[in-house]
């Protein structure tokens, strides 16, 4: 048995993913989130896929004792850390809030984690960093510049990750920047959890198809791009969890911190998706064209080398897979009620 990971937001979209492809490379999982965005059956149901239960706390990345106690009660070989509000919209409403729980619970769990001498960790940062970008493919040299709250609280989390390790460099780091992030296991068990009407596409694309919505809204036909509509890197969220394996092998083995893309490298439309989605499903989806949305780019895609040089890692599942599992996901959260998480 290897040794143990704490995953700080563990019950949510990406955190659950990544538990499942620990657990079943044979990591013990520690899970600690506030369920602010999350069900606790979540547990359970990676449970039911990785074959080993994961051991989950209830608590905030803000609370310093229960971290320290966390720390004192288990030997934790790395933290990936999730846990953080992600919602564009919801950050220029609630500015404070996120600074508050993306920063401040950032710098809450590095603390905690020097108190413990653990000093390995992967952060969830974001192609939001690249704020609008000069050229695409982004690589990871492109500038750093952010158009919203959230993605300045992503900014300010990898700045302070950048000194933490230029100041010590027992410090190992790596910075995941995900790109589009869709689909769900392929068993159906757990998936992304949007809450009220979704602002991104794949779940918007879900919920049309389900009858919730009766088309699917364009943002904008007039985008220099192949159809006039945004492109983006959409990639499968076990992709993108393997990822974080690849990561923490690079910590394990390089013994220090890096920064990669979490991308396919290739660039999407919005009308490419959905005739990958009726393609895969079967499933017709109406549209109308409206004006673009206010702080969209056109074009946002990653440039993949350092990720395949650095960590040997490389998205593998298609388009297609992303839609039939996006897919399955809404027919199973449906037909349970659309009450699990
Ligand atoms: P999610 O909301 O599904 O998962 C985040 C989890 O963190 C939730 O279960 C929530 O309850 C928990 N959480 C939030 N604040 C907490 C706190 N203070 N203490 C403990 N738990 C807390 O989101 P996700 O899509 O899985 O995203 C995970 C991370 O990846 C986030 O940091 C997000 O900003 C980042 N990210 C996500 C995307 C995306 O499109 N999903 C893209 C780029 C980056
Ligand atoms: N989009 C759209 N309709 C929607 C949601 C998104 O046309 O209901 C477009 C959006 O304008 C962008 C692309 O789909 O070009 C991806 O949007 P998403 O919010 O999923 O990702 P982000 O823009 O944050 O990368």
């Amino acid at each position: 048995m290897k040794n143990t990971i704490l995953i700080t937001g563990g019950t949510g979209f990406i955190g659950s993913h990544t538990a499942v492809e620990l657990m079943q490379s044979g990591w013990r999982v520690i899970v600690l989130d506030n369920l602010c965005n999350s069900e606790p059956d979540v547990i359970e149901r990676i449970a039911a896929i990785g074959a080993s239960r994961p051991h989950f706390v209830a608590g905030d990345v803000r609370d310093a004792a229960l971290l320290d106690q966390l720390f004192a009660s288990h030997t934790i070989t790395a933290v990936m850390h999730f846990a953080g509000l992600k919602s564009v919209g919801e950050s220029w409403q609630q500015a404070a809030h996120y600074l508050d729980n993306n920063v401040g619970g950032t710098a809450c769990l590095v603390a905690a984690m020097e108190r413990a001498g653990v000093r390995r960790l992967v952060f969830s940062s974001s192609a939001t960093v690249y704020g609008e970008p000069d050229t695409v493919p982004i690589a990871e040299s492109a500038p750093l510049r952010t158009t919203n709250p959230y993605g300045r609280s992503k900014l300010l989390c990898e700045d302070m990750l950048r000194q933490l390790q230029a100041a010590d460099p027992r410090w190992q780091v790596a910075l995941l920047r995900y790109f589009n992030p869709v689909g769900a296991h392929a068993s159906a068990l757990i998936g992304e959890k949007p809450t009220g009407v979704p602002n991104n596409l794949m779940p918007y694309i879900t919920q049309v198809a389900a009858g919730a919505h009766p088309y699917l809204r364009v943002f904008g036909n007039d985008y220099p791009t192949i159809d006039g509509t945004g492109v983006r890197d959409y990639i499968h969220v076990v992709d993108l969890a393997q990822g974080h394996l690849a990561a923490l092998h690079y910590l394990l083995e390089e013994g220090r911190g890096i920064t990669a893309n979490l991308g396919t490298g290739s660039g999407v439309s919005v009308l490419q998706l959905v005739a990958a989605f009726t393609q895969a499903t079967g499933v017709t989806i109406p549209l109308q064209i409206l004006e673009r949305r206010p702080g969209d780019v056109a074009s946002c895609f990653a440039a993949t080398e350092q990720a395949w040089e650095a960590l040997r890692w490389r998205a593998q599942l298609s388009l297609q897979a992303m839609c039939a599992d996006a897919w399955r996901w809404e027919c199973s959260r449906a037909a349970a009620g659309a009450s699990h998480g």
